[in-house]
């Protein structure tokens, strides 16, 4: 077992057509609120705002 700490996986989805396309950790102690992120959609086949979700897929 991975050690446990403040970190969690959470899923990138993208904020327009909803596919999840990335997966990233995020620190419980930095980050505070909703991550957001502009990542390039290849659903969209362009730059979108990807927002974060614990469902992963
Ligand atoms: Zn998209």
């Amino acid at each position: 077992m991975a050690k446990k700490g403040a970190r969690e996986i959470v899923g990138l989805i993208c904020s327009v057509c909803k596919s999840q396309n990335y997966v990233t950790e995020r620190n419980k102690i930095n980050m505070e609120g909703k991550l957001s992120v502009k990542k390039y959609c290849k659903n969209c086949k362009k730059v979108q705002l990807h927002k974060e979700t614990t469902k992963l897929k």
